[in-house]
């Protein structure tokens, strides 16, 4: 694939001073933006109420711009201190599993069609279950958003020592080069929902078990996610 590009994040650790306080600003400019446009909302049903305008629709969507901003801080707080609760063995087939599951009801993706393959036999890996779901939640949930008809989302797992390496593939919509050099930056996303901090927390939580996330993506074609998760210092 001649316009593959591909992106290995480094861990925060590694970055310098300078860029730190750009990427404190790009942090700031994002919560900024996202908390205010649900308290915009949220005043301007509230001025409605005022007025006597009376909708029970309005509580519906201030209570759902309330729950955006609930989301977001959630999302914030694993940024600002990823540290794992309760931590177990966890068999990621069966996690995988779950989230298609999951998927299937919460965001119809009747229109993706799933392919799994796993290793006859792979190690369990200790963690916080929770967090773990939450990041392949995540990113099946970018690759499904990325395919936009009749694609093909693909999850492998196989031990690659001294890893388990968890392999997401998708035929979605892709990114280009310039695009996916600005994945590093925090905020950056191409949807017109999007938030941007989904990726931070994915990196966040796995580099939390010194795991690395690897994305190759060529445009119109598909991603290729590789999460590598050293299993060995936590048997
Ligand atoms: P969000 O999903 O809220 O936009 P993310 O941090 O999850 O934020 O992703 C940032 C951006 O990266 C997305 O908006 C999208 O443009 C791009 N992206 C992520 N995953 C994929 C994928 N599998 N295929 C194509 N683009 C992707
Ligand atoms: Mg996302």
């Amino acid at each position: 694939m001649s316009n593959q590009a591909s992106l290995n994040h480094r861990p925060l650790k590694d970055v310098n001073k300078f860029e730190k306080l750009e990427i404190v600003g790009e942090l700031a400019a994002g919560i900024v933006h996202e908390i205010r446009n649900p308290l915009t909302s949220i005043s301007g049903f509230v001025q409605l109420l005022e007025q006597g305008v009376h909708n029970k629709e309005y509580f519906n969507l201030i209570y759902s711009s309330f729950n955006d901003i609930e989301e977001y801080l959630k999302a914030l707080s694993i940024i600002a201190s990823p540290q794992p609760n309760e931590q177990k063995l966890v068999n990621m087939k069966l996690l995988v599993e779950d989230i298609i599951e999951q998927t299937k009801e919460e965001i119809n993706s009747n229109h993706v069609r799933f392919n799994t393959e796993f290793d006859s036999e792979f190690p369990n890996i200790q963690c916080d279950e929770t967090q773990m779901k939450l990041v392949f939640k995540h990113l099946i949930t970018n690759s499904i958003e990325a395919t936009l008809n009749e694609g093909i989302v693909s999850i492998f797992v196989r031990r690659e020592d001294p890893n388990l390496l968890i392999k997401i593939t998708d035929t979605g919509v892709g990114m280009s080069k310039e695009r996916l050099a600005r994945l590093g930056e925090p905020f950056f996303n191409l949807k017109e929902k999007g938030t941007g901090i989904g990726l931070m927390v994915c990196y966040r939580i796995i580099w939390q078990y010194n795991g690395s996330i690897f994305i190759e993506s060529e445009e119109n074609k598909g991603t290729t996610i590789e999460v590598r998760i050293p299993y060995l210092e936590y048997m």
